[in-house]
């Protein structure tokens, strides 16, 4: 459940008109200010299923900082057990993991993702898939030649396949597959989460010239 902040800030009583909001910080950080006599209130949105008394709690210490006013010593301890609580930590750890870690875009030398997203989006998306970020990797692993980050919406791909020796088509073909972790996503069942289902498998086969694409793959690996 997401609180209706307006309506439960008119609790507040401030006499003055409380505009807030849940926003998206990088971090456990709220922020107040006053413009043209009206409160802008933004609340990190981790809180977003915060308990009410938490919620009024951290409305008032935030009215202090702007009155310079002082804070209830109740007010300071329902916040901070909030925020040290295993509820709060673990949803700002799933949250703000992610938007804290920006990705380093590698550029390759011989190949381009850009081109191959594009081949391979044309062929046996219709067109209509979204790009997601591409990027070459890091390491020059050759057992796993690629990767899709389903939180961040990132292909990468090693760059042993940034080479004029790989067939481009097999580079279309690592590509094809991480995009289709894009479209499958993830699946529950029996308690396990399931990336390569059998309708993923099913799909991965209809790549042209399938059964040699996987010769290559490997021969890359053996490599
Ligand atoms: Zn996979």
């Amino acid at each position: 459940m997401t609180h209706d902040l307006e309506e439960m800030f008119k609790h507040l009583h401030t006499g003055e008109s409380i505009q807030t909001e849940f926003y998206p910080y990088a971090g456990i950080r709220h922020s107040i200010r006053k413009r043209k006599g009206k409160i802008l209130i933004r609340i990190s949105d981790t809180f977003s299923e915060a308990p009410q008394d938490v919620l009024l709690a951290l409305g008032r210490i935030l009215l202090a900082k702007l009155n310079k006013s002082h804070v209830s010593k109740k007010d300071r301890t329902v916040y901070n057990q909030y925020v040290a609580s295993e509820e709060l930590q673990d949803r700002a750890t799933a949250i703000l993991s992610n938007r804290k870690r920006a990705v380093r875009i590698m550029k390759g030398n011989h190949r381009s993702l850009a081109d191959s997203f594009q081949r391979v989006n044309a062929a046996y998306f219709g067109g209509s898939m979204e790009k997601p970020t591409l990027t070459w990797g890091i390491k020059r692993a050759h057992r796993t030649l690629g990767r899709y980050d389903l939180q961040r919406d990132i292909v990468f791909l090693s760059p042993v396949l940034d080479s004029y020796e790989v067939p481009e088509e097999f580079l279309d073909f690592i590509m094809y597959h991480e995009l289709l972790h894009k479209k499958h996503g993830l699946r529950e069942k029996g308690g396990r989460i399931w990336a390569h289902t059998r309708q993923f498998r099913n799909d991965e086969k209809r790549f042209y010239n399938y059964e040699q694409m996987k010769k290559i793959m490997s021969q890359i690996a053996k490599t």
